[in-house]
């Protein structure tokens, strides 16, 4: 059964790679993706499986293949969002929107998951249990179509979930994992100073709002090196300084802003604590005051230990994947990590270095491609956890039931 899925994708690659590129010249920024939602949706109308719902939680197509036999609820899920960036590779699917481009891979994801779709669909009477497909627009920009999704019953009555990410600096064939947070919490925070302004040749009579940021960004430099335990990992970066003024003139006021990264909720809570306790001490020193806001992107993403280590059993058995290995935590931010609050499963990714470059471009990367073998690997890495759990939840099942 899981042999003819797996040649079944195979047979269907050129499909695959074809929705791929249509999606790569057509994309469309996270929460205006209307027409890849119509897109989805016909494509399912089209091979004929009817239970689909649109506009879950926004633009978000979810559709369901129901097996004849009886077993339990696998959720797969692909994104489908854009970035506003310009195409610059010189290819023939290059995007045909102006300032507008997959650069992150979602294109591939997509494509993925409706093959896989369409194959699970076409194999519905030997299947056991339901697939879930979640089709989720927005993942590039908080709040994000996750949480909206979940918050629109995609995941009602889903026992496990799986999800990938092409990943554009391994190469095909390698698949990475890891147990416990494989990305981290992406926050974003912003601190007005408001000083007192007046003539650059007489400071003394004002507050200056320039040194004061000046010195908070200093001092923040200090916070994950003297603030966090060594052994958790974390970033604080002010990647924007803004106090526009004339050169003789002492600025009243300036606006940091920058980005917090961490996967541990203790972590996050002590460093959005910590940035503010800087910024008041800072401005207390030079006179001045402040206002500091906090805003919480996705948190991190959390694998299941159970369900990584069934994963990446499954990964080792096809020949496609020459490589599974574990990964370091990654600093991005990922929405797949609402979906691991509500249900177990594992985020892994999928090695997709284009091979007709030796160059490394990495994501959100104007010249951003990802090798459309490697989407492939993704679709049969995705149905022989999806199909092989159906064998994996009857068993434990049973191994739970004697154990009483
Ligand atoms: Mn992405």
């Amino acid at each position: 059964m899981l042999s003819q899925i797996l040649s079944k994708l195979e047979s269907y690659q050129q499909d695959t790679v074809e929705i791929r590129r249509y999606l790569h010249q057509h994309p469309e920024l996270s929460f205006q993706e209307y027409e890849t939602a119509k897109y989805i949706a016909s494509f399912y109308e089209n091979i004929g499986v009817t239970d689909v719902r649109t506009n879950v939680g926004g633009n978000g197509v979810v559709a369901k293949i129901h097996g004849a036999k009886p077993g339990v609820t696998v959720a797969l899920r692909a994104d489908f969002d854009a970035l506003p960036i310009q195409d610059e590779k010189e290819v023939p699917y290059a995007s045909k929107v102006s300032g507008v481009m997959h650069a992150c891979g979602h294109d591939g994801h997509t494509a993925t998951l409706l093959t896989l779709a369409k194959v699970l669909h076409e194999q519905r009477e030997q299947l056991e249990g339901t697939y879930v497909m979640i089709h989720q627009h927005a993942e590039e920009y908080a709040p994000g179509g996750a949480i909206a999704m979940i918050e629109d019953g995609c995941l009602e009555g889903v026992d496990v979930i799986f999800g990938t990410h092409l990943w554009a600096t391994e190469p095909t064939g390698k698949i990475q994992y890891r147990t416990g947070p494989i990305m981290a919490a992406a926050d974003r925070f912003e601190v007005y100073v408001q000083g007192a302004g007046g003539h650059g040749a007489q400071p003394h009579t004002t507050k200056d709002a320039v040194a004061t940021a000046s010195s908070i960004v200093v001092q923040l430099q200090q916070l994950v090196s003297r603030r966090v335990d060594p052994i958790d990992s974390a970033v604080v970066s002010v990647g924007s300084f803004v106090a526009d003024n004339a050169f003789n003139v002492i600025a009243d006021k300036a606006r940091l802003e920058g980005t917090v990264r961490t996967f541990r909720e203790e972590v996050r809570n002590l460093l959005e604590n910590e940035l503010e306790q800087v910024v008041k001490g800072v401005c207390l020193t030079n006179g001045s005051t402040y206002k500091f806001l906090y805003h919480r992107g996705y948190p991190a993403t959390v694998n299941d230990e159970e369900m990584t280590e069934f994963f990446v059993e499954q990964a080792k058995t096809l020949p496609d994947v020459l490589q599974v290995e574990e990964t370091p935590p990654q600093m991005g931010g990922e929405d797949f990590s609402y979906y691991l609050q509500h249900v177990k499963g594992t985020f892994f990714f999928t090695g997709a270095k284009p091979t007709y470059r030796d160059d490394v471009i990495p994501h959100h990367h104007p010249k951003f491609d990802i090798d459309e073998d490697a989407l492939l690997v993704a679709a049969k890495a995705l149905a022989t956890a999806a199909v092989q759990y159906q064998t994996y939840a009857k068993t434990s099942e049973a191994a739970a039931q004697s154990a009483r």
